[in-house]
């Protein structure tokens, strides 16, 4: 008994000889079907192929050949049907027994028990099946299912060239992929668009299935290995998970499987076995699948996913396809549909083009909603299996707003949407005509809204909202979509010009806040930080501007000469001890020394402040207020560490609220710390720009918002409809014996009082 790799090979030297030889495509199904009979020994062989959305029979070694191009079965009809229509393989000893079945009398198969059916696929859908049966009942071993697997590859190749089906057949015969479809995720950034499905990591397709030369596949798939791998150390060394900003779970997952010795004997083998490093890539990956499909465990299917992406990337890597959809020429109104994203990548996009964003992970806080919601962006998440739903090009409505996406709707449905569009228009004209209104509430309280921007583009929204000022800017930002380290005079010109365009507004620049989901490939801090295995909590920020002295000395330089005249507002993010702040302060001190010395023009005035994100430093706010000009509360940061639950970690997207007495309580706590002495208490995290957790803040005393643009209008609607003596009253009981469910309360009373939140 052959060994099944050298079986194997064998099959396909024989397929290459049929494939090779000139005689007409169904003459070469003819011979496949013989061969492989004889192969697995099989009393049946057949080949079902995709004719105007049915499945024909096409050529068959042991049925009545009467039946040949009579026998057609619809998408998910009998065995050959369903396992077409789920794009899955099916073992079975019994096939009678099984629920789809249907006998088809013309083909006289009722004396076969056995029967084992692989899917031919082309682009990820069924365009024919491959069957085998067999008169005793007796499930085939997994060695000839892979044989099966690898016929169906070259089948694929074969009808493909020979013309035999269309992709577009192919793609309309799969209900999955054609039918329209409602998918509910996580609203991240609200928002409508309409627009066209683009991935951003475009699929591949494979050419070629059977190798010229093995040896040197073999080199090919090693070399790509050796990349990937490469490629993992390089995210883990950097404590960023490149692609997606994903937490460290998944990468460990990732350099599990990279090095899993089964995994890469696997793809050897089916190389081996004849197939180009590409074919055995995917030829090993349906066989994972297939396996992974018995099994009902959720967490083995997250694992399931991990793998799929990494076989992806090695199938990238392997065929050169390697770029993202940034880089190959967007569409006007791309949707782009992603696993996650990392804030730089999105960056990438052009934000003219880009309409809106479907990720199948996601959460509020992480850096790449932030960026998304930055650029107008609707960004939906948390989309399970959202890859295999939606074809490149499909049309897609998000509704940023509910968490819903549309896709291919019927006529109905658009209208629906392009309605609910120009109502939203409405509104925002609304909102926009509220410009110039300042943000009183009924009982007079001067609410102060400012916007969070972080690019150069970004700056015009504050004449557009008519906010306040900035009251957050986020610096790395210019880091980001940097390829290397900005210069200093490259600092000062962004600066000076959003305190131009900024005008009298002020400004509050927040210094670097690198690391965590936010991190440089240009730089690294691997050797100092010890591997940084929870980036959040990690070497970041100012913990480590503090260390790259210059880095913090060039920045400061930056600001202080960016602001020559005019008022600096400076604040340090992530400062845990005061001590922090004052060595932070002190690199500003000794450049603006510098600048004295060398009569250079200084800021008229310095104020400084710190983010309030490490709740150790509430403990010591009393002692370090009398340095302090302004506090900003950065909710993201602060909750992420409150409640011990990583922001860009998906599972726990939804799990805390921010309506949440602890939150609350915490904050009210530091209002109480700070009351009555001349510093300014903002709130810049992704929570003020929301309209209950707003209104909640407000309750506990809060009267500064730095908040993302498209929230400015709806928050100055909302103020004018509340009474704060009457809010803080309500908050106050509210905390004090908390209700179990503080967002429902607070929605009760804005709605009680006509107060559009929405
Ligand atoms: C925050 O943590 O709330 C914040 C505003 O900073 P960032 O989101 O940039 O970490
Ligand atoms: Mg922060």
């Amino acid at each position: 008994m052959p060994s099944p790799v050298s079986a194997a090979r064998q099959i396909l030297t024989n397929l290459h000889e049929v494939m090779a030889s000139r005689n007409n495509a169904q003459s070469k199904l003819n011979q496949v079907v013989d061969l492989i009979g004889e192969s697995l020994d099989s009393e049946v062989c057949s080949i079902y192929l995709l004719r105007e959305g049915m499945l024909e029979l096409f050529a068959t070694r042991g049925l009545n050949q009467d039946a040949v191009h009579v026998t057609r079965l619809a998408i998910g009809e009998g065995l050959v049907g369903s396992l077409a229509e789920h794009v899955e393989t099916l073992n079975l000893a019994e096939a009678a027994a099984h629920p789809d079945f249907s006998y088809r009398p013309e083909t006289g198969e009722d004396k076969f028990h056995s029967f084992a059916g692989v899917p031919i696929v082309r682009m990820e859908r069924a365009v024919g099946v491959l069957a085998v049966q067999h008169v005793e009942p007796r499930r085939y071993e997994e060695v000839e299912i892979e044989a099966l697997q690898t016929v169906a590859m070259v089948l694929s190749e074969l009808i493909a060239n020979a013309g035999l089906i269309d992709d577009a057949d192919a793609v309309a015969a799969s209900p999955m992929l054609t039918d329209p479809r409602q998918l509910s995720g996580l609203s991240l950034v609200k928002g409508l668009a309409t627009g066209h499905a683009v991935f951003h990591q475009p699929r591949i397709t494979i050419e070629h299935v059977m190798a010229e030369d093995t040896e040197a596949e073999r080199a090919r798939v090693l070399s790509a290995f050796d990349k990937m791998r490469e490629q993992i150390e390089t995210m883990s060394n950097q404590a960023e998970f490149g692609v997606g900003g994903e937490h460290d779970e998944v990468l460990e997952t990732y350099k599990m499987f990279a090095y899993d010795e089964g995994w890469t004997r696997r793809i050897n083998e089916a190389i081996d076995s004849g197939l180009t490093a590409e074919a055995a890539i995917e030829r090993v990956q349906q066989r994972t699948r297939m396996r992974m499909r018995q099994i009902d465990d959720p967490l083995l299917a997250d694992r399931m996913h991990d793998l799929e992406d990494l076989a992806n990337r090695l199938l990238r890597i392997v065929s050169g396809q390697v770029s993202t959809a940034a880089r190959l020429g967007l569409r006007d109104d791309t949707i782009l549909i992603a696993r996650n994203l990392g804030p730089a990548e999105l960056l990438e996009y052009d934000r003219r083009r880009l309409k809106g964003v479907i990720l199948e992970e996601g959460s509020l806080t992480s850096h790449v909603v932030i960026v998304a919601r930055a650029m107008g962006v609707p960004v939906l998440g948390r989309i399970r299996g959202l890859r295999g739903m939606i074809r490149e090009g499909d049309l897609i409505l998000v509704d940023g707003a509910q968490g819903i996406a549309n896709i291919r709707p019927t006529q109905s449905v658009v209208e629906a949407f392009e309605a609910r569009s120009a109502r939203s228009r409405e509104r925002q004209a609304r909102y926009a005509a509220l410009r110039d209104v300042e943000p009183f509430t009924k009982d007079g309280e001067r609410i102060t809204l400012m916007i969070n921007a972080g690019l150069r583009d970004d700056v015009p929204m504050l004449n557009l909202t008519g906010a306040d000022g900035i009251g957050l800017f986020r610096t790395e930002f210019q880091f980001l979509v940097s390829a290397a380290l900005p210069q200093r005079d490259r600092q000062t010109r962004l600066y000076r010009d959003v305190l131009d365009t900024a005008g009298d507004k002020p400004v509050v620049f927040r210094t670097v806040d690198v690391g965590g989901d936010k991190s440089l490939p240009y730089l690294r801090g691997d050797e100092e930080n010890g591997g940084d295995e929870n980036p959040a909590m990690g070497w970041r920020a100012l913990r480590l501007a503090l260390e790259r002295e210059g880095l913090m000395k060039a920045q400061a330089r930056a600001l202080l000469e960016a602001s020559a005249g005019r008022t600096l507002n400076v604040m340090f993010p992530m400062v845990s001890e005061p001590w922090e702040f004052d060595a932070a302060k002190a690199v500003f001190d000794a450049q603006l020394a510098f600048l004295r010395s060398r009569r250079k023009v200084l800021p008229e005035q310095i104020r400084y402040g710190v983010m309030l994100e490490v709740p150790a430093l509430a403990e010591m706010l009393d002692v370090l207020a009398p340095k302090l000009s302004f506090v900003s509360i950065g909710t993201n940061d602060l909750t992420q560490f409150l409640f011990a639950a990583d922001r860009s970690n998906p599972k726990l997207a939804e799990r805390y609220d921010w309506l949440n007495p602890s939150i609350l309580r915490f904050i009210r706590r530091v209002v109480r710390t700070l009351a009555g002495q001349q510093i300014d208490i903002t709130v810049c995290g992704e929570m003020g720009g929301r309209p209950l957790e707003a209104l909640a803040l407000t309750g506990i005393g809060i009267r500064r918002l730095s908040i993302t643009p498209a929230s400015v209008g709806p928050h100055k609607a909302m103020f004018r409809k509340i009474d704060t003596r009457e809010l803080a009253e309500q908050m106050e009981q509210w905390l004090n014996e908390p209700v179990s469910d503080l967002r429902g309360a607070l929605t009760e009373w804005a709605d009680e009082r006509e107060i559009e939140w929405e």
